[in-house]
């Protein structure tokens, strides 16, 4: 069985990050989407929070499953059975950057082999601190997220 870990922090998950499960899902038999417990962060949104925006984006689909992690990504992925990180590539800062944690990944765990997605043009520009920046406006956030995500904002404001 083929299973891929997508480790990150979704505060909030964005069509970046859906654009990069859409077209992974093929290519794995299970995507565990991993949150990150990272202290020294400060999040927009809680854990449960950002775990319910992916639940309900994906519920319709056997394959994901959304869980949270404390601890290095490698060591997540092994307790997983997980072969395959997955991750995405917006833009030249993203490849230095995760070329750098790739490798040194690959150190740690020869045996997980990070698996890159180049992010579909439209998306490039997403990011979840755009979006969070938005909505400390009251922007609208409609054309980047989920329907989960921005419903739930809606419903908070009333
Ligand atoms: P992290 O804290 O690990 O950066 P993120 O939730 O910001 O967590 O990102 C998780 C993964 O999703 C990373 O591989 C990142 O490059 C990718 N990603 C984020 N936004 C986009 C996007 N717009 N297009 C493609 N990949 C994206």
């Amino acid at each position: 069985m083929k299973i891929a870990v997508f480790p990150g922090s979704f505060d909030p998950i964005t069509n970046g990050h859906c654009d990069i499960i859409a077209r992974a899902l093929p290519l794995f038999d299970k995507i565990i989407i991993a949150i990150g417990r990272n202290s020294d962060k400060r999040y927009m949104f809680s854990l449960e929070e950002r775990m319910q925006f992916i639940r309900s984006t994906y519920a319709d689909e056997p394959k994901i499953e959304v869980v949270e992690y404390e601890g290095m990504t490698v060591d997540f992925c092994h307790s997983v059975g997980a072969s395959f990180m997955l991750r995405g590539l917006r833009n030249p800062a993203d490849f230095e950057f995760e070329k750098a944690i790739a490798q040194t990944n690959r150190r740690l765990a020869p045996d997980v082999e990070t698996v890159f997605l180049l992010t579909s043009s439209g998306y490039s520009f997403i990011s979840s601190s755009i979006v969070r920046e938005i909505l400390a406006y009251n922007g609208d956030v409609s054309e980047l997220t989920p329907a989960a995500v921005y419903t739930y904002i809606e419903k908070e404001k009333q």
